[in-house]
């Protein structure tokens, strides 16, 4: 099937692609479409919802759409939907204000939730959510990756996210597990 992935994260869009290898994953930007989507949902599923819908809306075409984030136990679960605008800056700005926010916590623990939406022009939907269990460590371990993968120990892996290749990481991913439960859906 061809799908529009509404996203312009070329990390997310290989991905998806890597993960949904049997369909033909094109950018929104290719199915031209440039409008940024406000995310105005308060969670994960509502916000991939509302850009997948705006994007099989405009190009007439099944859209997909992520959205995830880092919840950090100690904080309540923060930065979780805000976790791209978390500092107002860019990734390495939101990792120093993470590490300053957990300064003295004893408890490190975190996840990463992602939820996916597969909407289709006719308005059907097809959703899937996965996280991924971890520790936020206390210096940036790792160059691979992106956001906050060089703080995020993973259970899984047993090394950061950063320090892992992209096939490890798609593995135990929240968004691998997410994509997988779709494709199976699919
Ligand atoms: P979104 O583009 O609105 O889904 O924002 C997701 C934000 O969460 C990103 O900008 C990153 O800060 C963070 N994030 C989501 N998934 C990952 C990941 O796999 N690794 C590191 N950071 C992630």
């Amino acid at each position: 099937m061809k799908l529009v992935a509404a996203t312009s994260n070329p990390h997310k869009l290989v991905e998806i692609r890597e993960i949904l290898s049997g369909h033909e994953i094109v950018s929104a930007r290719d199915a031209g479409f440039t409008d940024d989507v406000e995310e105005t949902g308060t969670t994960f599923l509502e916000n991939a919802r509302i850009k997948a819908q705006a994007v099989a809306k405009a190009t007439g075409m099944p859209a997909i759409a992520d959205d995830s984030g880092l919840c950090v136990h100690a904080l309540g679960g923060a930065p979780g939907v805000f976790s791209a605008r978390y500092s107002g800056g860019g990734d390495r700005e939101n990792r120093a204000l993470l590490l300053k926010n957990l300064e003295g916590a004893a408890d490190r623990s975190a996840h990463f939730a992602c939820a996916i939406a597969l909407v289709f022009p006719d308005g059907r939907e097809l959703t899937a959510e996965g996280e991924s269990h971890g520790v936020i460590l206390g210096e940036e371990r790792g160059e691979n990756g992106f956001g906050y993968d060089p703080l995020f120990y993973s259970l899984d892996l047993k090394k950061s996210f950063a320090e892992a290749t992209d096939a490890e990481k798609n593995r135990v991913s929240h968004r691998g597990r997410a994509l997988r439960k779709l494709e199976a859906l699919l």
